[in-house]
């Protein structure tokens, strides 16, 4: 059976995974497993933007694994970019192996508020269930509330929850026809 393997490139505290790992199963009914895969991400720094390209850690992580049909969900402390856009919380293949989420900009020290690690730990959820439904080949939901819902600035993430509506749950079950075994 297929798997989610997350990588963390960062230290995830035991709560934080056990969290994920169950929103992961819960909303996927795929089992979400630790994969500790050596990955520099250092190709992808952009030295004048000061931050990392995330189409091309997307890519030397496809290259790098070897996928079967498994999914990847890369986690990492720093900020991520595409060109035409100023920052980006993370991206995906749509309908394709690879998902990559940041919590960088998740975290209230960024805007310079108070640290609150469980409000991080729920965004940090919200934001990979959202990449992985890219995966599965489900684009964004205009329902308010569904993880799908996109976000643009952090408030957003907090006013959705880490599941997927009706509709994107029917979707998936059929998009994602190996969901099902
Ligand atoms: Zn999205
Ligand atoms: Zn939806």
């Amino acid at each position: 059976m297929p798997r989610v393997q997350v990588v963390p490139l960062l230290e995830l505290k035991t709560e934080t995974r056990d969290r994920l790992f169950t929103a992961i199963e819960q909303q996927t009914t795929w089992p979400a497993e630790l994969m500790l895969l050596p990955f520099d991400p250092q190709y992808a720094y952009d030295v004048a933007r000061e931050q990392y390209h995330s189409s091309q850690l997307l890519l030397g992580l496809k290259n790098k694994s070897d996928l079967n049909d498994d999914k990847i969900l890369a986690i990492v402390p720093f900020d991520l970019f595409i060109p035409i856009l100023t920052f980006v919380f993370g991206e995906a293949h749509l309908n394709g192996p690879c998902a990559i989420v940041s919590i960088y900009r998740l975290r209230p020290e960024f805007y310079g508020l108070p640290p609150a690690p469980g409000l991080v730990v729920e965004r940090l959820v919200k934001e990979c269930i959202h990449e992985l439904g890219h995966t599965f080949g489900l684009r964004h939901c205009k329902n308010m509330g569904c993880v799908l819902n996109a976000s643009t600035y952090v408030e957003e993430i907090d006013l959705k929850t880490h599941e997927f509506c009706e509709d994107c749950r029917g979707a998936l079950l059929q998009t994602g026809s190996s969901l099902i075994q």
